[in-house]
């Protein structure tokens, strides 16, 4: 999933900035809460780590400002402020979770991993795809509990067409929620990642096809 850390201390933006690339994520980086806003503005994230203190202004701004454009992508806020009235002020805002600094990285992980469930509508864990199981906190792939050998782009893109399984999903979107800005996905690449998941995923009651002109669809019983 493409996520943007916004976080002006470094220390914390590259802990919280390697966290999540080691879950699996494209994340993109931003310290102000300008720059945040026109990033948001022209691309599409699937959440956004916001830290309260920014140098051009509060990140309450940010979320209700995001709001009222009714966009509604998850916004976990981490703030050092240890004032209550801040914090419920954010989540009256539009806020969807806070973490107060110094906090633990599994905590972290395991909010965000909260956070894309409800935003994905599933809510749990474990999708179940034909005779696969998608371990989304695991990052992995399973059938009879032996994991499918994928790699991790191939799991984020198996991720982001799960999260609309047998609804099409657009090229571009799947370009924008696997990129970021330091590392572009090219079409070739694109091409050559479906075609390998699509020969991963064949024999599991799961199948990935091209819908030409539109994009993607993965179509999938319940395993039953
Ligand atoms: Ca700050």
């Amino acid at each position: 999933m493409r996520i943007l850390v916004v976080e002006d201390d470094a220390a914390i933006s590259d802990a919280v900035c390697s966290a999540l690339e080691r879950a699996g994520h494209a994340v993109d980086h931003l310290a102000s809460s300008q720059a945040a806003l026109s990033a948001l503005h022209d691309h599409a994230f699937t959440l956004v780590v916001l830290d309260l203190g920014l140098p051009d202004g509060d990140g309450g701004e940010l979320v209700r400002r995001l709001r009222a454009a009714h966009d509604g992508v998850p916004v976990l806020v981490i703030t050092a402020r240890e004032d209550v009235d801040q914090r419920v002020r954010t989540l009256d805002l539009g806020a969807d979770d806070y973490l107060v600094k110094p906090f633990s990285l599994a905590e972290f992980d395991a909010r965000v991993r909260a956070l894309l469930r409800r935003q994905s509508n599933q809510g749990v864990p474990v999708l179940q795809l034909g005779a696969l199981e998608l371990d989304l906190a695991g990052r992995r792939v399973l059938r009879d509990g032996q994991a499918l050998d994928l790699t991790a782009r191939e799991f984020g893109l198996l991720e982001v067409l799960a999260s609309r399984v047998n609804r099409v999903t657009s090229r571009e979107h799947v370009i924008e929620a696997l990129c970021t800005w330091n590392e572009a996905l090219t079409d070739n690449g694109l091409d050559i990642a479906i075609h390998r998941l699509r020969r991963k995923l064949a024999g599991h009651g799961v199948n990935l096809r091209t819908v030409r002109g539109l994009g993607y669809l993965l179509e999938a019983g319940d395993g039953t």
